[in-house]
């Protein structure tokens, strides 16, 4: 039997994820001992101090499975969005949910609308379901919802609108939103995925998700703890949408899918306010030293919303990525969205960012 009929066919025909080069991986490769990792929107700050305590405590009961339903997590997030808990699904991470909604939603042939370049896991997840992807280029580097409305048919099932969108940075605004809600059928099901939710929040445009739920009950909403709570290493996300979808998506879940660990340190990270604060902050100065040196230098780049900034920096990014890393600094190189002479850059510590702008600052200068 060739490999073409072994495998799933969905499966056979899906490519890799590539995720960011781990720093360890890094150090060893090219002999630094020193790494400024701007690659995966991590929390630059680390985790809240209350997330590592919870934790220790937590590390003696691993023996004991965890709870299935996270109870209390879904608990504290309903209080905080004033939601019921059956309005809400931890998972294991953000990209749990994704999978999660490809496997609740798509039959063989159902197709599923989305932007491009947008997030890479979209396409993989329905591609598996056996479904289209409907991938709609950006226009202005936002969603095209014009081209969006167009391409509704029967078959259309959920749309996703990644909101800031990765890569990118942007966001669609509450006006944007409402045009694009009001011209889809009510049995579409529409994904904001809001990974960056807490950053984006300080723009004034971003629209009110949870009201759109309240009112729309085929809405689902993204979450994750795994970028301002810092969190990523841990894995846990959670969904809010109506309790009917709760009730499909809880049938295909992995039982125990969010570890004990993962659990106390979620709750915590939701107590510390402060740390949430002193992240957004960091975030915005840091994107303000990186904004303050592309306008210098005339680099277009789009206004972020989130804890990256897209530019174009009119090289080819697989050289930019190899030069910036082997001086020490790894970002995300465009090409792995055919945007081949954009980059990807997380904010970091001050320190970290200005450490970035001094390396780009020598690649540039030697092109
Ligand atoms: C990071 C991210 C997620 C979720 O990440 P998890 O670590 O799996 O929680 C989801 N969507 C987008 C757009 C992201 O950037």
């Amino acid at each position: 039997m060739n490999s073409n009929d072994l495998f799933k066919k969905e499966v056979h025909s899906l490519k890799r994820y590539v995720p960011g080069k781990p720093i360890e991986e890094v150090k060893k490769e090219l002999g630094l001992d020193e790494i400024t990792k701007l690659a995966s929107n991590e929390n630059p700050l680390g985790p809240s101090k209350k997330a590592v305590a919870a934790i220790r405590n937590e590390a003696e009961n691993i023996h004991i499975y965890p709870d299935s339903l996270a109870a209390a997590l879904r608990e504290d997030l309903a209080k905080k969005y004033d939601l019921s808990p059956d309005e809400i699904l931890v998972s294991n991470g953000g990209e749990e949910i994704i999978k999660l909604i490809a496997q609740t939603f798509i039959n063989p042939g159902d197709e599923a609308i989305m932007a491009t370049p947008t997030f890479g896991l979209y396409t993989t997840n329905v591609l598996h379901m056996g479904g289209t992807p409907i991938q709609i280029p950006l226009k202005n580097y936002k969603h095209d919802f014009e081209a969006f409305i167009e391409k509704i048919n029967d078959r259309t099932k959920l749309i996703f609108v990644c909101n800031p969108n990765n890569p990118v940075g942007n966001i669609m605004t509450q006006d944007e939103i409402h045009h694009l809600l009001k011209n889809i059928p009510e049995d579409v099901v529409i994904v904001f995925d809001e990974a960056y939710y807490e950053y984006a929040i300080k723009n004034p445009q971003y629209p009110n998700s949870l009201k759109i739920l309240k009112e729309r009950p085929n809405t689902i909403i993204i979450r994750t703890f795994s970028k301002v709570a810092g969190l990523a290493g841990l894995r846990t996300g959670y969904t809010l949408t109506s309790s009917k979808i709760i009730n499909e998506m809880s049938k295909v879940k992995n039982v125990f899918n969010v570890n004990r660990l993962a659990q106390v340190a979620a709750r915590a990270s939701l107590q510390d306010e402060e740390h949430i604060h002193n992240t957004v902050s960091l975030n915005y100065e840091s994107l303000g030293l990186m904004e303050k040196y592309f306008e210098e230098n005339h680099l277009e780049y789009i206004k972020s919303n989130a804890n990256f900034v897209f530019v174009n920096i009119n090289m080819d990014s697989k050289v930019a990525f190899q030069e910036l890393m082997a001086k020490g600094v790894i970002i995300r190189p465009g090409y792995l969205w055919n945007m081949d002479s954009w980059i990807r850059i997380s904010t970091g510590t001050l320190e970290q960012t200005e450490n970035f702008l001094c390396k780009l600052d020598e690649v540039l200068k030697l092109e």
